[in-house]
């Protein structure tokens, strides 16, 4: 550290990225839920189709024609939604603006804490239940806003829409931000609550379900006023946020429902089948509505299923969190790189 930095910033603990190896060689990667799919093809054409013009000039800083699509593919409208780079982006934003007191889960996505941190909000993590679900009425009539991610990861486990109004009746008078990264594989969105719930937020990205976590593009979703307040706080902050190239692939992804739906329901079907192949090997899931599944195994602490994995070339996530230290979480890969993590699980099985 220099000795230049202002004392709030050489406090921080940033967050650890999951490991990203400089090749996919030789190497199963299944530790940060990408989408073994990728994206639409018409999605890298956009991005082949690049000319000088596209980037000489500054893209439009309101998304206009990206907007359009994401308020298409979630019954919203355009006025309801903006878009960011990436959904950490649009998280951030969050934090900055609606700050103060923050209530998240005590286990869910680690950069909550570090936003926290980062703009000065005063954090308070509710425990999840024994069973390791969302403690939903933990977070009925607090002080502050609340941020959860539904499913909530690393577990995997969704709470209803109904739940979630619930929750949103219990405090009318604070933001709740839903954080809705996986809920394209098989979870209930709260967007159509959107027009009724002025307090509601919800945060997505093209990331997990759209295949295109190289390109940061992530949104938000709310009533006009609360969009118009995140618009505030982006034009003061990077007004031209997403690039050109990245809005133009981004668009046309979510235009291509057909690939969407076709890749998803692929992801849904593995993760059903090898969650059933480690039961058989005696591991217990929490039966995850995500792009992962997140497993235990009696005879292996987490940390040891992890690093055998890693010697064998498979990259899994591994938690040194006292709750969930058992557990490991798995990308849903393709059909053959699930073949891969269960013949290997075998051999290492066999090993201890
Ligand atoms: C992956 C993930 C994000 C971040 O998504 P980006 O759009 O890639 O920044 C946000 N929240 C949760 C819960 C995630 O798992």
């Amino acid at each position: 550290m220099s000795r230049f930095l202002n004392e709030n910033m050489s406090g921080l603990t940033p967050y650890t990225p999951g490991e990203q190896p400089k090749s996919r060689e030789n190497i199963i990667k299944l530790n940060t839920n990408e989408n073994p799919y990728g994206p639409s093809p018409k999605a890298l054409k956009a991005i082949h189709e690049t000319d000088e013009e596209m980037l000489i000039l500054y893209p439009d800083p309101d998304a206009t024609e990206l907007t359009k699509s994401i308020a298409a593919a979630c019954g919203v409208r355009p006025e309801q939604v903006m878009a960011g780079n990436g959904s950490d982006e649009t998280l951030a934003f969050v934090f900055m603006g609606f700050g103060n007191h923050i209530y998240f889960p005590e286990i869910s996505y680690g950069f909550y804490s570090v936003f926290a941190s980062v703009f000065g909000c005063q954090f308070h993590a509710v425990p999840l239940k024994d069973d390791l679900s969302l403690d939903l009425d933990a977070f009925k009539g607090v002080d502050g806003t609340v941020v959860i991610a539904n499913p909530n990861a690393p577990t995997g486990l969704a709470v209803s829409r109904d739940e979630i109004e619930e929750l949103l009746k219990a405090n009318r008078d604070h933001l709740v931000v839903i954080d809705e990264a996986y809920v394209d594989f098989g979870a209930e969105s709260a967007a159509p609550l959107i027009d009724r719930y002025d307090n509601l937020m919800i945060s997505r990205t093209t990331s997990k379900s759209l295949g295109l976590a190289g390109l940061r593009v992530g949104w938000c979703m709310a009533c006009k006023e609360v969009i118009d307040d995140m618009k505030k706080i982006k034009f003061s902050f990077n007004p031209y946020n997403i690039d050109r190239v990245a809005m133009a692939a981004a668009k046309e992804a979510l235009d291509d429902r057909e690939h969407f739906a076709d890749t998803c329901g692929r992801i849904m079907k593995t993760r059903g089948r090898t969650e059933r192949e480690l039961e058989e090997l005696g591991f217990r899931s929490t039966h995850s509505m995500t792009n992962f599944i997140f497993v235990e195994h009696e005879k292996m602490p987490g940390d040891v299923y992890f690093r055998k994995l890693r010697e064998r070339n498979i990259l899994v996530r591994h938690f040194d969190t006292e709750k969930i230290k058992n557990y490991v979480r798995i990308t849903i890969g393709t059909d053959e790189q699930m073949d891969r993590l269960i013949s290997e699980t075998k051999e290492i099985l066999k090993e201890i």
